[in-house]
């Protein structure tokens, strides 16, 4: 079974009330809103265009924030960016179907 939560989805849902009952420094704050709004309409984003068959999605940017687990786990794929093709590329089969 997958876990679909985030500690952005934790931050959203207690965030208000943690802080209420707990000081937070001014960089645990801005920590926090980072990890809140990455990835979201918050931080603004981009409309990204297949060339081939014109689909295209939105990509909302990332927060960039070095605490942040979404923005850490594209840190760790960037570099280990061979290791992680090899792997794609070595499963490209499976993924195709
Ligand atoms: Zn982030």
């Amino acid at each position: 079974m997958k876990n679909n939560h985030e500690v952005a989805d934790v931050f959203r849902l207690y965030g208000k009330d943690y802080q209420k009952q707990n000081f937070l420094s001014c960089k645990e704050q801005k920590t926090m809103h980072h990890i809140t709004a990455c990835r979201t309409a918050k931080l603004g984003g981009h409309i990204e265009k297949c060339n081939q068959c014109d689909f295209e999605r939105i990509s909302y940017n990332s927060c960039r924030d070095r605490h942040c687990p979404k923005c850490q786990s594209m840190v760790l794929v960037r570099r280990n960016r061979p290791i992680v093709f090899c792997i794609l590329t070595r499963n490209d089969d499976k993924t195709l179907i």
